[in-house]
């Protein structure tokens, strides 16, 4: 990694802004982190801007085009007021315990004051941490690009998710599998504390920095538990319930993220660490998105146990603060029971079913079944779905799959079950919980592949109708087509 800039040239040129810091998490004390500054990345360029993030954030739109702008979310001049750090965690990776990680490549900035409360701000790639381990401290033009569309397809989605304000490229040059070129992801979350924080203190036995840091989350993000009897065991609970709806609405939308490991995985249930993810093409339950999962431990149908998996790893870490294992495994039971409920109310409203019937999950199981057996298009199917009426025929429906004899059978359940209901509310619902354009690996990779030649354009095209998948955006139906062929043969692993 070559780099044209003085490290230290940050200090002495402070970038001009009205930004309100906070930095509650630098006041925890240097337990919690390194203080660093960023690595700066000569020549930096604009590769793709989330106005709509800017804008929630309360910064000037001006702002976002200017030369400090640029300089200082690629890490190369400090922001004044901002404490830059990288946070240290520990984690579960593939089920093993990995000891300690923390932020490798990941500057926190700190959190700045907006209209929907403190926002951290980090930039992703910006050099090495004391947590690089054998890492550069850098992330590639094609994964950031990824991490970017992705956080605000899932935010256009309605899901839980840390957000991405910009990409920044440069052409100093960066090793995976072969050179690529370096960019830097700023990203913003209330806050992105892992579950792994948690077991980074409880397995070195700090028990005062662990309570210190469950005093932090409980105080900023849920309040409601400080006046709860146990007030860790009702963390534990809060933290399972948020993850119990994240993961029902990972499934519903056929998002594999790839790399469930406990250091992935937000303290506030947002989806984090975007890197092999994919959403399904063809329904396939088994489904593995990461190339680097030889075993299928993440594999689409396995994340929500996973998940449960994961928060079974938080609360054994919260174990020195609960002092009492069966109140700890009795507050995971909320993640059992509000699972499959919210799936189901989720699924439901993808059939367009109004109100709750006993039989909805009996229907909801045979559509999965219908769906994996015929290999069909898992986000085409909704989407058409939308337009399905009994009286009218349903042929576009019935086009998705070979076995027409088990559709034409479910077809029969399914008009039954939605005759009393006209078409008009159902559609309505319909329509705005089955998306029309989600970000499949080879309209990411298209995109990808033009900005490596300096052509954004298709960057700004995705995040444009990511941004609103629900709508029609006439004119642009070839990003809610099927993948082309050579879709199969795009691998993703790990390496970012
Ligand atoms: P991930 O699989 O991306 O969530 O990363 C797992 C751990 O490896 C985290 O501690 C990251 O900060 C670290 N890491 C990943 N890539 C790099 C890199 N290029 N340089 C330094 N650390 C990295
Ligand atoms: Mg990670």
């Amino acid at each position: 990694m070559t780099t044209a800039i003085n490290a230290s040239s940050a200090e002495r040129n402070p970038v001009e802004s009205d930004l309100k810091w906070v930095n509650s998490f630098a006041a925890l004390g240097p337990d919690f982190y390194t203080a660093l500054q960023p690595s700066p990345l000569p020549s930096p360029y604009w590769v793709g801007r989330s106005r709509a993030l800017a804008r929630e954030l309360g910064l000037e739109d001006h702002w976002l085009e200017s030369a400090e702008a640029l300089a200082a979310l690629t890490g190369n001049q400090q922001l004044p007021g901002s404490r830059p750090l990288a946070s240290v965690y520990s984690g579960h990776q593939f089920g093993a315990w990995a000891g300690q990680l923390g932020d490798g490549r990941a500057i926190s900035l700190g959190e700045i004051a907006t209209a929907r409360g403190a926002q951290e701000i980090q930039l992703k790639g910006a050099g090495r941490t004391p947590y690089s381990r054998m890492g550069d401290g850098r992330a590639v033009l094609r994964s950031s690009i990824r991490e970017f569309l992705c956080s605000e397809a899932m935010h256009g989605l309605g899901i839980p998710t840390t957000r991405a304000l910009c990409v920044t490229g440069s052409d100093a040059l960066v090793r995976r599998e072969e050179l690529e070129t370096a960019a830097v992801v700023t990203r913003t979350a209330p806050s992105f504390i892992r579950f792994g924080h948690f077991e980074h203190f409880s397995y070195s036995d700090q028990h005062a920095q662990l309570k210190t840091l469950a005093d932090y989350v409980i105080d900023r993000f849920y309040p409601a538990c400080r006046d709860a009897p146990q007030p860790y065991a009702a963390l534990l609970e809060a933290v399972s319930e948020r993850t119990a709806h994240l993961m029902a609405a990972w499934q519903a939308v056929g998002f594999c993220h790839g790399v469930m490991n406990t250091d992935n995985m937000s303290i506030l249930g947002l989806s984090i660490d975007y890197g092999p993810f994919q959403f399904l093409d063809a329904f396939d339950p088994h489904h593995i998105c990461n190339h680097s999962d030889t075993q299928g431990r993440y594999a689409y149908n396995k994340q929500p146990n996973t998940a449960y998996w994961n928060l079974f790893c938080l609360g054994q870490a919260l174990l020195p603060l609960i002092d009492d294992q069966d109140q700890a495994l009795a507050a995971l039971e909320s993640y059992k029971s509000v699972f499959p409920e919210v799936l189901q109310t989720r699924m439901r409203a993808k059939l367009g079913l109004v109100e709750a019937q006993p039989e909805d999950a009996a229907l909801i199981e045979s559509t999965f079944k219908l769906l994996a057996s015929n290999k069909v298009d898992y986000t085409i199917f909704w989407r058409r779905l939308c337009s399905f009426t009994a009286q009218s025929g349903h042929e576009p429906v019935r086009d998705l799959f070979f076995d027409r004899e088990s559709f034409n059978a479910w077809a029969l359940q399914y008009s039954e079950r939605i005759a009393p209901v006209d078409i008009g509310p159902r559609a309505d619902l319909m329509l705005k919980n089955n998306p029309k354009f989600v970000l499949r690996n080879h309209l990411g990779e298209e995109a990808i592949r033009a900005a490596k030649l300096k052509d954004f354009s298709g960057v700004n095209t995705l995040l444009t109708l990511l941004q609103a998948p629900f709508d029609e955006h006439p004119g642009h139906e070839r990003f809610a087509d099927f993948p082309p062929d050579w879709a199969a043969s795009i691998e993703i692993s790990c390496s970012s």
